[in-house]
């Protein structure tokens, strides 16, 4: 059965130090919880994040598809696998919106994330211009096919699927959550005739968009949204732990 996830991206934000600080607060705030809690810290406090330990999986913010080389300035996988990063975001809006992140660039990290036997948390979402055409759903089908080609049945279980409308990230405004929940079940259904519907029920879906303490318990009630990707929230302790109690409380435990 697919997991939920409460994952936190904190984008550039924290420095060691801070992070430090943060993850001890995380730590004391956070009520227990059989969901999946997750941080994605900058590069720099990954090892800090890996070495908080329980209740933590860690994740990165971004890789580069090839394992070594002259790239100058990226990330490898084997470099985050050794340091015991566990999870990939792939596509989030804004790689793809200031870093020129591409849908075959999305696919290429997609299927080395996979291959290095890590978890990628791949991002999707329309803009508002495309939302108000109403071309919102094969926008998102096709970013959704294309992340996913070359990805096998056998691997897809291990892919999770981040929806976040590009107007709703760290704008305050939220998608509601029957806009969201159509959404999710659309990509479900997707799912299933890319691969099956076993496998469809496999893969976790979260919402990402200014989830907060507010609006987690409505979003997170939708049967097709498994988790939320959660930006600006989860940097505040009390509100990421409101966020992972709303989850405690409308989600039943699934491992
Ligand atoms: C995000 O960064 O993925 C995100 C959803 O940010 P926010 O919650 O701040 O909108």
């Amino acid at each position: 059965m697919r997991r939920i996830i409460l994952a936190g991206n904190w984008k550039m934000n924290q420095t060691p130090s801070q992070a430090q600080v943060l993850l001890e607060e995380l730590k004391n705030s956070l009520p227990a919880t059989k969901h999946t809690v997750a941080v994605f810290p900058p590069y720099l406090a990954l090892t800090q994040a890996v070495a908080a330990g329980e209740p933590f999986l860690v994740g990165a913010q971004n890789c580069h598809f090839e394992d070594k080389g002259a790239f100058t300035g990226e990330i490898s996988l084997p470099m985050l696998s050794e340091i015991g990063v566990k999870a990939v975001i792939v596509g989030h809006s804004e790689r793809r919106q200031y870093f020129g992140e591409t849908d075959e660039t999305v696919n290429k990290k997609t299927l080395a994330v996979l291959r290095a036997g890590l978890i990628p948390v791949i991002c999707i979402g329309e803009t508002l211009p495309q939302r108000e055409s109403g071309a919102y759903a094969e926008v998102l089908k096709g970013q959704l096919c294309a992340a996913l080609s070359g990805v096998s049945a056998q691997q897809v279980p291990y892919v999770v699927i981040a929806y976040e409308p590009v107007w709703a990230i760290g704008t305050g405004v939220t998608a509601s959550a029957q806009q969201a929940e159509e959404v999710c079940a659309m990509l479900r259904e997707q799912l299933g005739l890319l691969y099956d519907a076993d496998r469809a029920l496999q893969v976790s879906i979260l919402y990402g968009g200014s989830m907060n303490a507010g609006n987690a318990a409505s979003l997170l009630e939708m049967e097709n949204i498994d988790g939320g990707l959660i930006g600006g929230a989860s940097l505040k302790p009390a509100e990421f732990a409101a966020i992972v109690q709303a989850a405690n409380d409308v989600k039943e435990a699934r491992v």
